[in-house]
């Protein structure tokens, strides 16, 4: 059994106080596989005034000690990506495959940020005319959040810009996620940063997350998460004027142009849609499919989905794994009714759980055809294994209905002609745009439009969120 009671505060874990203990539980098998002790208001505290004090001195240190506390940092993750990929299966339930990425991604977070400072001027020339000089200074204590879906990459990815950039952060991940960040936090703690740097508690929204959101003392939020709580992060941070990057919910779209190979097109499609277990919000989960080639598609899906291994989660040949909760697996289900009700064509999967799976959040890998994009399953993020198919009949109606959601995040084009699919692209919508791939360019700027969020992660727009300008102007 584990017992996390810990919150890391001032490079030290000591005893969380507040009082909310809940069960860790296998999403598994529904067991009990642990009890955590939540973060309240008062180690938010604790935690914002370590960050505080460790700020002034941290805002000072030359690239070469961030360089090298971000390389111990890639070292120590390294070293414990087999815990971290082990917690990531236990409580999270995700795949083998997809925990051990998300355990070697987060040791590259740390690496990649390294190798962006050696040639990023934190000083340099502004105006015309030779007078000014632009500073970017770190912009103060960050409040980092992550959601329950990716919790070890999240906290590395936007630790490790706020490091780089001389920022000190207090970091909140997911509730539900207390195991996966007590693993995460002692890796960090190996690589022997100095005190209040770094802390993390990990609470309930609604109280250690708010009580960081609207904190004084606090400059910067990085959140990560829904739109819906994306909204009250920036509402409340607007009365000490914090800056607030948001990266939030997602509909994507994958849009296969009718020149592409779909004996190509076909399973990257698929590989981006159910991916993370269906739990991602880059996940593109409307596919816009030429009419004219829908049969072919349709019975390519079919047999890709199909053929899709549900089940423990611990064992290499799964591919979907459990949903993280009941929550989630009724949400699913409520969806999968919605598209039968609205009247979209089932072509795999269902309602309930796969056959042989009688414990367990396991859902059924599932396909709609005959999907309008103004049904529920088109326009609301499911955020599980389920898969809407539309038909369009040019490429104008494809980019018209890709870009008719209210979100933009990531899209997806499917082409053998790279100068027409590169066209399309820009015509899309979306932060992000990949063609015949599905694997992102994790040194390029990552963020949505519309209500995807704001302002972007990685590479140098990353660095730069967390970065304040000031201009020195000479007589
Ligand atoms: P969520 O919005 O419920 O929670 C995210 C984080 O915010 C958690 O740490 C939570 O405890 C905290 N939080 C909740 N209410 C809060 C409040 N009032 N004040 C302060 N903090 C609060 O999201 P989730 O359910 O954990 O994650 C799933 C969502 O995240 C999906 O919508 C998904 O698309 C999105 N997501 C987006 C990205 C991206 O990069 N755009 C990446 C992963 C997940």
């Amino acid at each position: 059994m584990w017992n996390v009671d810990q919150s890391y505060i001032d490079g030290r874990f000591v005893p969380t106080v507040g009082e909310e203990v809940v069960d860790i539980v296998s999403p598994a098998t529904e067991e009990v596989i642990g009890r955590a002790r939540l973060a309240d208001r008062e180690d938010a505290r604790r935690a914002i005034a370590a960050a505080k004090q460790a700020q002034p001195g941290f805002g000072k240190t030359t690239k070469a000690e961030r360089i090298a506390l971000l390389e111990r940092l890639q070292v120590s993750m390294l070293a414990h990506a087999d815990e971290i990929r082990d917690a990531t299966i236990q409580e999270y339930g995700g795949p083998v495959a997809r925990s051990q990425w998300v355990a070697n991604f987060a040791a590259q977070c740390f690496g990649d940020a390294a190798r962006l400072l050696p040639t990023y001027a934190f000083e340099r020339p502004a105006g015309l005319d030779g007078v000014s000089t632009l500073l970017m200074e770190p912009v103060g204590v960050s409040g980092l959040f992550a959601p329950w879906n990716a919790t070890a990459g999240t906290m590395a990815s936007k630790l490790s810009a706020a490091i780089a950039a001389g920022c000190a952060s207090v970091i909140k991940p997911s509730e539900l996620s207390p195991l996966q960040a007590e693993v995460f936090t002692r890796a960090l703690h190996q690589a022997d940063l100095p005190p209040g740097i770094v802390n993390v508690i990990t609470g309930r929204g609604i109280d250690a997350g708010a009580e960081l959101g609207t904190h004084p003392d606090v400059a910067k939020l990085s959140f990560t998460g829904s739109t819906p709580t994306g909204k009250l992060i920036a509402r409340a941070a607007v009365d000490t004027m914090k800056r607030v990057s948001l990266a939030l919910t997602g509909k994507s779209a994958s849009l296969v142009l009718d020149d592409a190979d779909l004996s190509s097109a076909i399973p990257l499609a698929i590989g981006t849609a159910f991916m993370n277990s269906g739990q991602a919000c880059v996940a593109g989960t409307r596919l816009l499919v030429p009419r004219a080639r829908m049969g072919e598609a349709i019975e390519r899906v079919k047999a890709a989905v199909e053929a899709l291994r549900v089940g423990d989660p611990a064992d290499p040949a799964t591919m979907i794994g459990p949903m993280v909760g009941r929550a989630q697996f009724d949400r699913i289900q409520h969806f999968i009714r919605r598209g039968i009700e609205q009247g979209a064509t089932l072509i795999a999967g269902g309602e309930g759980r796969p056959q042989g799976l009688s414990r367990g959040w396991f859902v059924r890998p599932t396909v709609f055809a005959d999907v309008r994009n103004d049904m529920d399953i088109a326009r609301e993020e499911i955020f599980g294994p389920v898969l809407s198919i539309i038909a369009v009949d040019s490429e104008d109606e494809a980019v018209a209905i890709a870009n008719d959601s209210p979100y933009g995040l990531q899209a997806y084009v499917f082409s053998t002609d790279s100068f027409r699919a590169t066209r399309v692209a820009a015509r899309l919508q979306a932060g992000t745009v990949l063609i015949n791939r599905v694997a992102p360019d994790l040194l390029a700027p990552f963020g949505g439009v519309k209500q995807s969020g704001q302002g972007r992660e990685f590479g140098i727009a990353g660095l730069e969120a967390f970065l304040e300008p000031k201009t020195v102007t000479r007589g």
